[in-house]
């Protein structure tokens, strides 16, 4: 232990990563409003929807793990931003 070198590690929810992966994406084919409201609402939306996927992780290693989730949970995020962005769409709170 003494000699081994320090290592950080983290607790890291692989979910977030993925609405972020698949975010830009979605809203492009959607037609979805870009600006920043928005997307914070769309986040929002997906990630209540999704179950935490908390991985331990080092510094650089969280994504790869999450890519090698499965085919049916990225067609829950995929479905979950989905979802957000129609709520969005029909309720924008942009105008505040
Ligand atoms: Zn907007």
């Amino acid at each position: 232990m003494e000699n081994e070198q320090q290592k950080i590690f983290n607790v890291r929810n692989v979910s977030e990563d993925l609405v972020d992966f698949y975010l830009d994406e979605c809203m492009v084919r959607h037609g979805a409003c870009s600006c920043s409201r928005c997307i914070a609402d769309i986040r929002a939306y997906a990630l209540n929807q999704l179950p935490p996927r908390y991985v331990v992780t080092t510094a650089g290693s969280a994504f790869a793990r999450a890519r090698a989730m499965s085919t049916q949970a990225k067609a829950d995020i995929i479905s979950a931003i989905s979802t957000g962005i129609n709520l969005v769409k029909k309720n924008p709170r942009h105008d505040d």
